[in-house]
């Protein structure tokens, strides 16, 4: 049945690309999308249009920011009304949407959309069909990437229906309802009449007290509260004694309309995905795409979209060699302070901890003096001469002053994860994911956070390789002065430290304008 209702969605979107109106004269809707008519998209067909190489990969990469910071909120149990209000600014930023009905056409009075052969559409940037086209394309490409095991797909299943729902729920209610008309789902509404004649029997199942209890939820007029559709269908529904059944049929309330959208969307989801990785071996020869696809599908969880060279402008020279061990503490992130800490034990850093953690400085505003003065106060145990041999030139190197003159950046919690792993007696590399159960327990209650259920939590996250959501929940623990309810997910050290001492400098302030 499933194969028969995703053919006809199928053949429905088929429909809408060739229904090419230029004028969008066959709309009712203020404004009507000749591609894409709705705001929703259920993904049953891959896009047919051209787009450049470049558009590829930053339509991924756009994507796969949200899906990140989905995921990582609901690995921090947030509600789907938290998800929505967090990822609002987010979403704005790189997928914005908008309705059919708040959606103005063209100043003009025309879409701007070209057609070539009979098919190929030219979008403009800044036009509604210009950003379906990139959700579209978006959500097809990271198929490709998340395909290729259970965990991937399980992942990406999870958050790219909970980007449905969150668009679903803020959908325009006109809008939504002809979504859910063009997704051809064999539902059949019941007819007044009928509802009136088993209205005893639809509230019984139901366990309301009336039939507008029953179904307490918002419906466009003329749209029928009830719906039948075959009693497989709502498997649970029927298991569960929530609905009333009648020859093979399920009368089911239009307030579960949402729950069965979503579904059929992540089931249909599912099944392609496993049809995506079986035809994943005809792209192997493509050697454009196929690394780029790897490292989408590595960068799944943390993905950065935090902006170094803004986070570090205007605080060049603010910090000096002398205040570095004061910031340790309230401001820096547990891979930071365990390199600290091992410095100041050893009077030494390996190679990779001085890479990681000289530039992380360097991004807080350490300029390269201070840098110099810096490792010279903590490297004790060596001679000037030694020092100025084998460490100060690559100090000057970590600021563009040596060699290939590179203004090297700090590196994210994606490459800390992805590079070298920590050998015994290293401190670099994320902690979160090189220490032992115990020594990461330690490390959380050294930071003050000795609540049980917290730390199973945050080891939790460990377990499932979602370190930088643990790292965030340890920056909400341990900042609660941080009154920034809604920010982004921790995918950068240097952004662990920003937000923590913005917070601090703004709590000076509030405190003395008290
Ligand atoms: Fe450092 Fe990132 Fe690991 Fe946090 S998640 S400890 S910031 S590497």
């Amino acid at each position: 049945m499933y194969r028969q209702t995703a053919k006809k969605r199928r053949a429905q979107e088929r429909r809408n690309f060739n229904t090419v109106d230029y004028d969008g004269n066959n709309s009712s809707s203020p404004y009507y999308s000749t591609a894409y008519p709705f705001r929703l998209n259920s993904y049953a067909t891959p896009p047919l249009f051209e787009i450049t190489l470049d558009q590829f990969e930053q339509w991924a990469i756009d994507r796969m920011k949200v899906l990140g910071e989905i995921e990582s909120r609901l690995a921090r149990n947030q509600t789907l009304t938290e998800l929505e209000t967090a990822l609002k600014p987010l979403i704005n930023e790189l997928l914005p949407l908008n309705s059919n009905r708040l959606q103005q056409r063209d100043g003009n009075g025309g879409l701007t959309v070209e057609i070539k052969n009979g098919k190929t559409f030219k979008f403009d940037e800044n036009n509604e069909e210009h950003r379906r086209l990139k959700d579209h394309y978006s959500h097809f490409i990271l198929r490709l990437a998340f395909c290729r095991s259970e965990e991937l797909r399980q992942r990406f299943i999870r958050a790219e229906t909970a980007l449905f729902k969150i668009r679903y729920n803020t959908d325009d209610p006109k809008d939504r309802a002809m979504f859910v008309k063009s997704l051809d789902l064999d539902w059949e509404p019941v007819s007044n009449e009928e509802i009136l004649e088993l209205q005893d029997k639809l509230i019984a199942a139901s366990g309301a007290k009336s039939l507008n209890d029953a179904n307490n939820v918002m419906q466009e007029p003329g749209q029928s509260s009830y719906f039948k559709v075959d009693f497989e269908r709502v498997a649970d529904l029927v298991e569960n004694r929530r609905v009333f059944l009648r020859r093979g049929k399920a009368y089911v309330p239009i307030s579960y309309q949402q729950s069965m959208v979503v579904a059929d969307f992540s089931a249909n989801l599912e099944k392609a995905l496993i049809q995506t990785v079986r035809a994943l071996p005809r792209l192997d020869e493509d050697d454009r795409l196929v690394p780029l696809l790897n490292h989408l599908a590595q960068g799944f969880s943390a993905t950065s979209k935090y902006l170094q060279d803004e986070a570090a402008a205007g605080r060049e020279g603010e910090i000096t060699a002398s205040m570095v061990d004061k910031l340790v503490d309230p401001h820096f992130p547990l891979c930071m302070k365990t390199m600290h800490n091992a410095l100041v034990s050893n009077h030494h850093l390996k190679y990779e901890a001085r890479r990681q953690y000289g530039l992380f400085l360097k991004w807080i505003g350490l300029d390269v003096e201070e840098a110099v003065k810096f490792w010279r106060t903590h490297f004790s145990n060596i001679t000037d001469d030694k020092f100025t041999k084998e460490y100060r030139y690559n100090i000057r190197h970590q600021y563009g002053l040596e060699g290939g003159r590179i203004n090297y950046k700090p590196m994210s919690c994606i490459d800390i994860a992805n590079g070298p792993r920590p050998a015994r007696g290293d401190s670099h590399g994320c902690p979160y994911r090189s220490f032992s159960t115990e020594n990461l327990v330690t490390a959380l209650q050294k930071m003050g956070i000795t609540d049980k259920q917290e730390l199973t939590t945050i080891k939790n996250n460990v377990d499932s390789h979602h370190y930088h959501v643990a790292c965030t929940r340890v920056y909400e623990l341990t900042h609660k002065q941080d009154k920034t309810v809604y920010v982004d997910s921790i995918t950068h050290p240097n952004q662990y430290f920003d937000r923590s001492y913005a917070a601090m400098k703004q709590s000076l302030e509030n405190g003395a304008s008290n």
